[in-house]
Parts: C-alpha cells; structure tokens; sequence
C-alpha cells in the first residue's frame, strides 16, 4: 500500500512537458520477447464514461489522444474512464500470438479492444470486476491474447474504469518469454508466504504456550499484513474471491486497517508501554480505535475515499511505532532495539521499491522485492525480538527472586543475631537476677534458699566418694539486747562483721556458707568428719570471740554458740533430718552457756 502512495505522490508531483501530438508505434522484432508498451501509448481521459469504442477511435484518429508522458503509468485516482490506444506493427518477430498483461492487480473494469486492416475488432474485457474465470491466462494480473501477423497494423484500445488508483504499466510477452518471467515471480511469492506461513506457526505455537498476548498480536499483525500483500499482488482475487468484485474491492482498506490495529496493538504489548510509556499508551489507543473505526467505515465508504487515508494512516502508523520505540528504548528498555531494527529493515525495503518507481534505483530483484525482503525481514527479526523480549522478562524475573532471597537471607540473618543478642542479655539478666537472689543482700552471703538447691549436690558427691560431710549450725549470742542497746543499724553493722569474720575463717576449708535467717548461719564442710568439721567450730567461735565489731564508737564484743553434726550417710539421713540435727546440737551450746561448740554425738571429741 505504501508503494501504491508513493506511485500516487509520484502521478500528482509529476509535470508534463512539451509532448509530441501522438506515440510512436511498437514496432516488434525477431530479438523482442518482452515488450513494454507505456513509451507508445497515447491515452484521452474519458470523464463521464461515455465514449463507446468507435467513438474513442474516431477521436484517436483526430488527435484527440495525449501521449503518455515518459515513465509514467500512474495516474493516481481518477474519475470516468482512461482511454489507452497503441499501434502495435509485428516487423519480423516469429510470435503472432502475444500476451498483453496489465500489471497492476486492482483495475476494476478492463475492456479491450484490437482493430484489425480488414475492419474487424477483437474484444475482450478483464479487471476484478469480473469473474477470475474469464481471464485468458489464470494469472493473478489481467491478461489478454492478442494475435498479431506479421507486417499487419494493429490499433490496440484498452479502456479502464476503476475505483482504485489508475496504474497502467502494460507489458506485452510472448508466451515463452511470459511462461519465464512469472516463473521467477510466482517463486519469489511463493517464498515469501512460505516464511510469512511458518513465522505464522511458529509464533501461535508460542502464544499457544505461553500465553503471552503479545505473540497473539504478532500473529494478528502477520496475518492482516500478509493479507494485505497478498491482496495487492492480485492472489486474493485469484485463490479466496475469485468471483466478488465487492470483496476485491473491499479487502485492500479492510486488511490494511487490520494491519495496523495487529501492529500498534504489538507494539503497545511488546514494549511494555502500560507501563513504561502511559501518555505513549493512551496516542496507541486512539490510533487503534481510528483504525478500527476506518476499517468498519472502509465497508461502506467508496474505495478512492477510504485507501488514501488508509494508505495516509500507514505512514502516521509506522512514524508512530518509531517514536515509541526509541522513548522506551532511551528509557533503557532493551529489547525495542531489534523492535526498531525490524521496522528499518521494512522501511528501507519499502524505499528501495519507492525508490524504483521514482527511477532512482534500478530495477534489481532486491529492489523490485523490497517490500517483501523487507517485510520479511522485519517479521523475522521481530520474531527475534519477542523470543529476545520472552528471555530478559524471564531473566528480570529471575533476578527479582534472587533479589528478592538474598533479601530475606539478610534479614533473617538480621533477625536472628538481634534475637541472640536479646537472648544473651535476658540471660545475663536472669544470670544477675539468679545471683542475686541468691546472695544475702545484708551480708553478702548465700541465702538459705541456695544453701538447700546446692546441699542435695554435696550430699550426693559424699556418698558418691564415700567421704563425710558435716554441718555448722551458728547462731550469735544474746544478739536481741544488741539490737535493744544500740539500735537496728548498730546490729546490722554487726551481722556484717560476724559473716565476715566467719566467712574468713571458714573459706579455706572449702566451705558452703549461708545466712539461715536473723542472726543464724549454717555452713556445710565437704570432707570434714565430725571432729575435723568441730575443729572448724571452735576456730570460727574463736575468730568472733577474740575479735571486736569495730562500727561503733565502742567496740563490741560478740560470742557466738555453734552446733556440729556429720550427716549420717550409712542410715541415709536427708536433709532436713540432717540440719534439724545440727540445730539440736546448736541448741545444746545454747544450753550449756553460749560461746560453746556442741555436737550431735554424745562425747564431746575435742
Ligand atoms: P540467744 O542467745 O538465745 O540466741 O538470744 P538472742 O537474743 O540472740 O536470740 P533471739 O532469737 O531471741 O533474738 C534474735 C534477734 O536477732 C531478734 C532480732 O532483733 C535480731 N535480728 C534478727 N535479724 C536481724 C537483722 O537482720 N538485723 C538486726 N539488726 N537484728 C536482727
Ligand atoms: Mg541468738
Ligand atoms: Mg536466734
């Protein structure tokens, strides 16, 4: 359709210049094979469709013809019918029998006319207003059979009336030459569908798997856009409609409107453009709504109104896929690159076979297929694009797991150091909390509570080694009237003193020491039989005895009554038999004045 713009834009820019009053006539020779009869044609633009053919040739033969201006054989969109004449003189070739094939697709009403020296006429008509059958040859352009005898003038009138754009370039073949030529071309075609028909199956296999809406786009693209070719090249007409003129007219703008709601619907899945491009999203959307609305329009619309805008829109289009490409590639979208590497190629395809038509390049098979190679081209590459799209999507996912991982690693790992942490200070805390309930806050000595949790202990290691164990039982004398005569802090500093003092005392002996409650102590003496652990009593009684609480502006004396007892291991004494013995024995030193050791045994073993 591009190409059809391009001839369009060339008919309109085109001046005429100074034209000689009629074409000079084919003259075929025993070398002509491939005849092309634009440079001999002369042409009268019939603009209210009413000249019949006698008319026509009787106006030919008064001058009433124009020749065709050099290299052209378009004359864009027109009015009425278009009037060709040619005088066609078969000077030497061995051919009588030639076919005239009009290369262009979409002529709608084709009628011929060939006059013979002998006054007869041959008729025949074409275009795609009428049935595929009546063809001469089934080819997808219009064809006709012209005979030509040698050295016999021919007056060859060909009248088109069409709706699509008034292309004309007329070729005449003979039937070898013809057979070659479509040969090569039916090929090309024939290869190119091949690609467009693979790239097809491929990518729904695709969509089909992955689900992923942007291959169904491609395909919807693929399908209008080889649509589209496959309606201007003629096979449409030949192979699916062969016998609607209104489909052959309908199915050019039809499909290039399906075209580019398939291609801006692509580019907006495939670069992402919800989200990467939001106001680029919304100008993606009107278009596609253009699109579609021209599409359904283009059914009632008349062709010349609805293929130039159509044709027009294609331009809009492609500039537009363009520029949303390149924001979102510079917004560091990657793959767009091979998305706009394909839209190249098909753009410098196109402008080769433009480039053609304006005579600026010449006509090589690159460039006559330009818009095939290119459009291949940009199908496969963008093929290309969506597995290149599919891998960094899934890359970008992965990355984000694995972000995501390390992530929660960290804090996890955060976590549990500031858990341990926690956990170390609860225990030093319950470690200082356990010591400390542990310890006499007076005295500093243990409480009687630690004393009875470690006493099972010691009792166990005795009877495990077989070693005596003993127990003190100490109380302070007459402590009560020290409180009474010289208060309650007087008698605190003395409790104070008297576990020091003791404690001194009784240390190196290994000994488990604790304040029993008041002004009474109780120590365990590991290893310590009887008479060893009363040898301890009277050191300790002694220690107190012979020295002075020094708190007080007067010192002190304080005696202290001290009971022994060795727990009794062969008739498995626990311990509340054996403390409740070692206070019978305090209370014995009690009774015999005070300042006294005392033990549970009956004799006294000093
Ligand atoms: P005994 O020779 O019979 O043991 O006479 P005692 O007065 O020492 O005995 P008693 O059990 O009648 O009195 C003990 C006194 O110890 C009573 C109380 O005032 C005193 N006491 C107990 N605990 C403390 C304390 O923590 N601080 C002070 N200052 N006095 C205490
Ligand atoms: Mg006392
Ligand atoms: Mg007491």
């Amino acid at each position: 359709m591009l190409c059809a713009l391009f001839c369009v834009l060339a008919s309109l820019c085109g001046s005429a210049p100074a034209q000689p009053d009629t074409a000079s006539p084919a003259r075929l020779s025993s070398a002509d094979a491939v005849v092309s009869l634009n440079p001999h044609l002369d042409y009268l633009h019939d603009l209210d469709a009413r000249l019949d053919v006698e008319q026509a040739h009787r106006l030919q033969q008064t001058g009433g013809f124009r020749p065709v201006p050099p290299g052209k054989n378009s004359f864009g969109f027109q009015p009425g019918a278009y009037w060709f004449h040619a005088r066609l003189v078969n000077e030497g070739a061995p051919d009588t029998r030639w076919l005239l094939v009009q290369q262009y697709a979409l002529s709608d009403d084709i009628e011929l006319y060939a006059l013979y020296p002998d006054g007869h006429w041959m008729r025949a008509s074409g275009g795609d207003h009428r049935p595929f059958s009546s063809r001469s040859i089934r080819y997808r352009h219009p064809n006709f059979w012209l005979d030509l005898p040698r050295d016999t003038p021919v007056e060859l009138y060909v009248r088109i009336q069409s709706e699509s754009s008034m292309q004309v370039p007329m070729t005449l073949y003979t039937p070898t030459a013809f057979a070659e030529v479509s040969r090569d071309a039916q090929f090309t075609i024939g290869l190119y569908y091949g690609i467009i028909i693979a790239l097809f199956f491929y990518n729904l296999v695709l969509w089909l798997t992955t689900q992923d809406s942007s291959y169904f786009w491609y395909v919807f693209h693929l399908t209008a856009f080889g649509m589209v070719l496959f309606t201007l090249n003629g096979l449409g007409f030949e192979y699916l409609w062969p016998n609607s003129a209104w489909m052959a007219d309908k199915s050019v703008p039809l499909s290039i409107c399906l075209a580019q709601v398939g291609v801006q619907q692509f580019s907006r899945k495939f670069l992402d453009l919800g989200n990467r491009w939001q106001r680029g999203d919304r100008i993606g959307r009107v278009l596609i709504g253009a699109f579609a609305a021209l599409g359904v329009a283009s059914a009632f619309l008349p062709y010349r109104v609805s293929v130039p805008i159509a044709s027009a829109g294609v331009f809009v289009s492609i500039g537009w896929i363009a520029v949303e490409a390149i924001v979102v590639l510079r917004r560091g979208y990657t793959p767009a690159r091979i998305f706009l590497m394909a839209w190249a190629a098909f753009l410098i395809g196109t402008a080769m076979f433009a480039a053609v038509a304006f005579a600026l390049l010449p006509k090589t098979f690159v460039t006559e297929y330009g818009v095939q190679i290119g459009s291949a081209l940009e199908m496969l590459l963008l093929s290309i694009a969506l597995g290149y799209r599919y891998a960094s999507l899934r890359n970008e996912n992965e990355r984000i797991i694995r972000d995501g991982r390390q992530q929660l690693m960290h804090e996890v790992k955060e976590r549990t150091s500031e858990l341990q942490e926690a956990l170390s200070q609860l225990g030093e805390a319950h470690a200082r909390l356990r010591e400390s309930s542990q310890r006499d806050a007076l005295t500093g000595l243990h409480t009687r509570r630690y004393f009875h949790e470690r006493l099972p202990a010691l009792l166990q290691e005795a009877r495990e080694r077989n070693a005596p164990l003993s127990l003190l039982m100490i109380d302070l004398d007459y402590f009560k009237s020290i409180n009474d005569q010289h208060g309650h802090l007087v008698g605190d500093a003395c409790l104070r003193w008297a576990a020091r003092v003791l404690g001194t005392t009784l240390r190196p002996a290994h000994a488990v020491m604790a304040r029993f409650g008041g002004e009474e102590f109780v120590v365990a003496l590991p290893q310590h039989d009887l008479a060893a652990a009363t040898r301890i009593a009277e050191q300790a009684r002694l220690a107190l005895a012979s020295s002075e609480c020094d708190s007080l502006e007067a010192p002190l004396r304080i005696t202290t009554s001290i009971g022994v007892h060795e727990v009794d291991l062969a008739a498995n004494e626990n311990i509340d038999q054996a403390l409740e013995r070692a206070d019978q024995a305090l209370y014995r030193a009690k009774s015999a004045g005070r300042d006294c050791v005392r033990t549970t045994a009956e004799a006294i073993p000093l």
